[in-house]
């Protein structure tokens, strides 16, 4: 009887999530998919860096590889949680380190 209680409290309150979940192709929009917010994490960051160049709270620096020629350098997020703690990195080594991990 309490479990029935329960149940109904339940449905009760959320009825929307009852029918969604009938439905085979619903997905919950909002963090379900990984790729999604890892994606919306890439993109914060990259925009973090972006801001905080212009700013002159970052610096671009040479490539993180020691022997490399190439200056041209781009943002490497180690983890997009900490937006602005990248590794500078040239195009073919960040190219190379992402094909690594
Ligand atoms: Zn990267
Ligand atoms: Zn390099």
């Amino acid at each position: 009887m309490l479990r029935l209680q329960v149940a109904h409290v339940w449905l009760c309150r959320s009825p929307g999530i009852i029918v969604d979940n009938m439905n085979t192709t619903y997905k919950p929009r909002i963090w379900s998919d990984p790729l999604t917010h890892s994606k919306r994490m890439k993109h914060a960051a990259r925009k973090r860096v972006a801001s905080a160049l212009k700013r002159g709270a970052l610096i671009k620096l040479p490539c993180e590889f020691a022997d490399c020629v190439d200056h041209e350098t781009e943002a490497h997020h180690p983890d997009y949680d900490r937006p602005l703690d990248v590794l500078w990195l040239c195009r073919d080594h960040h190219l190379e380190l992402h094909r690594q991990a």
